[in-house]
């Protein structure tokens, strides 16, 4: 039986390597993707072949549609197909709006929008051509409600989830299924490097889960999605603890 594969971008650390790794448990080809930390990607891809998987890597701009293209193509020679698609590269800033120069919110718009975008338009034909195929997109509960002092990067994640909601219903008939999942508060170098042990705290309190998710949580949960028939699509599901 031929190997399922999967791309994850945004895989050197984090929500995605954890991604990366659980598919690997499950016998897998992964393919996973940084911008610039080339340590992180090699040090994932040594995890995920002890654990006897295929891995690829990547040093790719998510934002970038020429750097995608170059890594769909790469992948679809070598493997021939992409089963599961995982839009997971993102950055984040903390701040108010009017301080961001408008270089700065347009790359977040870049990295957290436009790459969903770009790495569907590059990889969907393929899907197409198969019938088959699950694209994930990790999003962020801010994208549902907005955030103060993320308000760009709220802007970026609703236009995940609309555009999750949209791109459903143009791929259903060829039944390829897309989800967002909006992530809560998870415990990544993301929030590391925003928030101070009191604030995590803080934070921690309003959540009635009572703490963050674990990166290995949300993998879990990606797992669980992409099992599931493609009848269940075009859905943006919360995965916040309850902080909603
Ligand atoms: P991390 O900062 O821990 O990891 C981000 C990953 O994305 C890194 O591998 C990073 O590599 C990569 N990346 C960033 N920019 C690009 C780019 N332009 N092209 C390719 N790769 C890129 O973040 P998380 O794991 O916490 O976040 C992963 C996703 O989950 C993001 O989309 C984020 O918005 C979302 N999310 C996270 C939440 C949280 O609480 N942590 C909550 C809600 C959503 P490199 O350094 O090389 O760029």
């Amino acid at each position: 039986m031929e190997s399922l594969t999967i791309l994850v971008t945004g895989a050197s650390r984090g929500i995605g390597r954890a991604i990366a790794l659980r598919f690997a448990k499950e016998g897998y080809h992964i393919a996973i993707t940084a911008n610039s930390d080339k340590e992180g990607l090699e040090t994932v891809q040594q995890e995920i072949l002890s654990m006897q998987a295929t891995c690829q890597t990547f040093l790719a701009d998510a934002g970038s549609y020429t750097d995608m293209k170059s890594v769909i193509t790469q992948l679809i020679k070598v493997w021939g197909h992409i089963d599961i698609l995982v839009n997971n590269a993102g950055i984040a800033s903390l701040g108010l709006f009017t301080d961001l120069s408008p270089k700065d919110y347009s790359n977040i718009i870049t990295t957290d929008l436009l790459s969903v975008l770009h790495c569907c338009h590059i990889a969907v034909p393929f899907m197409v051509s198969r019938r088959r195929g699950n694209i994930i997109n990790i999003s962020s509960v801010w994208g549902l409600v907005g955030a103060s002092c993320e308000a760009a990067y709220s802007a970026a994640k609703g236009g995940v989830n609309s555009f999750t909601k949209a791109l459903a219903k143009e791929l259903a008939p060829s039944g390829i299924a897309v989800n967002a999942l909006a992530c809560g508060v998870i415990d990544t170098k993301m929030n590391r490097d925003h928030l101070s042990d009191d604030e995590i705290l803080e934070l921690s309190n309003e959540i009635p889960a009572g703490r963050f998710a674990s990166p290995a949580e949300v993998a879990d949960a990606v797992w669980q999605l992409a099992g599931n028939p493609a009848y269940l699509t075009g859905q943006v599901i919360a995965f916040d603890g309850g902080f909603l």
